[in-house]
């Protein structure tokens, strides 16, 4: 088999942890070693793994059907999924009437939902009247799959710089970055940058200029594309509270159509006190467009949904012969056992104990992030809900990276897998996102042995 995002080269030297079974938070390999899955299977789980419910669920609907094609089809947990959603994702609307997002399109994955969300909006702005020129404005080092269109949205230079001759090209604009932005005057300290930056919000202002520049040619963007609260891939990076709310309304000021990737944020992971599905309604941004994938089957199978409106859905509708249709579908759109599972998962995040329990979770990373402060090579820690970031540097004081061929962070997670703790780096930066089952032990079992292996691997001084 050969490994996504991995260098099959260094990966044949090394012995391969063959995963054989998973119980809540806990995952076991074929040695029968046990270890703590603090990056929840890559952002996907989120009540454990062998969750009773769940597995129910899918067995449950096993016995009825797997798969039928959704073209032209229905099927029940397919369509009980899209009302839900509609119904869940509607709880963050300002002012109570219809749900906004109001009409699902399903797909497999994170890349195939914003697949989905790109090409409804270029033939909503080509039907608006709109350029096919027209571009859409992403966020720098954004990461919105591996799809051709989701890698022409992205804006990771390595990976962009693999296909530039495919790809088409889209506008970048900075992100809030406090951490790293030119504009912060702020001194590093002991504490997560949002806190102590000093700046006018010119990263807002970027964006101002970059719409006002856009209609000076004559040629506004079509959409603004963006992950709310924050961006995973390109290194969790944390929005200050405010930004996201400010620059959506820039961009409806210019016209421009809102996509919301939340297929990392939604689903309580990056709010995790909400009850809505989204984390941008924390923002009060209601977007014509939000991707949903990763935890929406709680992790147990692929399946993505692209949530959009009426409006949108009604500027597809005519006579057959008008060709208006959207032209677009995977095999396994609306698939029975993915949805089955969805429901149940669904069901389970908004019962009060799983509310409780994502509560409880993020105060004890919130407490025992703290214990990583004193070591040198961390240059910033950064929560947002149960999403953490902790950023390796060379000298905290400078902000001084490590380069990516020192493997930093690739080196302090074998490091913590060595320990027994499970997770993947974006680059210097180590991802802690454990499933909401966690409980306040496996949580600090996490960071314990994040802060050890981050002493082992880099020489860090102890406090
Ligand atoms: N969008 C975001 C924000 C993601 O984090 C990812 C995956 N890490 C994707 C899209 C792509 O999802 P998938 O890997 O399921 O295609």
């Amino acid at each position: 088999m050969w490994h996504p995002f991995t260098q099959m080269r260094e990966w044949l030297r090394g012995r391969p942890i063959v995963i054989v079974d998973g119980h809540g938070a806990a995952l076991r390999d074929a040695a029968g070693r046990e270890y703590l899955d603090a990056n929840s299977s890559i952002w996907t789980n989120l009540h454990g793994h062998a969750h009773p419910k769940i597995n129910a669920a899918i067995t449950r609907q096993l016995k009825k059907i797997a798969h039928s094609s959704a073209l032209g089809l229905a099927n029940e947990p397919a369509s009980l999924l899209a009302q839900k959603l509609i119904v869940s994702a509607g709880r963050g609307r300002a002012a109570a009437g219809a749900p906004r997002l109001a009409r699902v399109f399903f797909s497999d994955d994170g890349s195939t939902a914003m697949e989905v969300a790109l090409k409804l909006a270029y033939q909503f702005a080509l039907r608006a009247g709109r350029s096919p020129r027209s571009k859409f404005l992403c966020l720098d080092s954004a990461y919105h799959g591996d799809t051709i269109g989701a890698v022409s949205l992205g804006h990771i230079d390595l990976f962009h710089r693999s296909y530039a001759g495919l790809l088409f090209q889209s506008a970048k604009v900075m992100s809030p970055y406090c951490y790293r932005c030119p504009f912060n005057r702020a001194k590093p300290e002991r504490a997560d940058a949002r806190e102590y930056r000093r700046c006018r919000w010119e990263c807002v202002g970027q964006v101002e200029q970059k719409f006002a520049a856009r209609k000076k040619k004559g040629d506004p963007f079509a959409a603004f594309v963006f992950e709310p609260l924050i961006q995973g891939a390109a290194g969790m990076i944390p929005q200050p509270a405010g930004w996201l709310g400010r620059v959506a309304e820039i961009a409806r000021g210019h016209g421009a159509q809102l996509i919301a990737d939340e297929v990392m944020t939604a689903l309580g992971r990056a709010s995790a006190g909400a009850t809505s599905l989204l984390a941008c309604h924390q923002e009060n941004v209601h977007p014509d467009y939000a991707a949903l994938a990763k935890g929406l089957t709680g992790g147990y199978l692929p399946l993505a949904a692209t949530l959009t409106t009426r409006e949108v859905f009604e500027a597809f509708l005519g006579e057959y012969e008008e060709f208006k249709t959207f032209f677009h579908g995977h095999s396994f759109t609306g698939n029975q056992l993915g949805a089955a599972a969805a429901l149940a998962s669904l069901e389970v995040l908004e019962s009060r104990e799983c509310a409780a329990a994502r509560r409880s979770l993020e105060q004890v990373l919130r407490e025992e992030l703290k214990a990583l402060w004193p070591l040198e090579h961390v240059g910033d820690i950064r929560q947002v809900g149960l999403v953490a970031g902790e950023e390796l540097v060379k000298n905290w004081k400078t902000r001084e990276a490590y380069p990516l061929r020192d493997q930093a962070g690739i080196r302090v997670c074998a490091a913590m897998a060595r320990r027994g703790v499970l997770t993947r780096p974006v680059g210097n930066v180590v991802v802690l996102m454990p499933p909401y089952c966690t409980n306040a032990d496996q949580a600090r079992a996490m960071i314990r042995a994040l802060r050890e292996s981050i002493i082992e691997t880099l020489g860090n001084k102890a406090p």
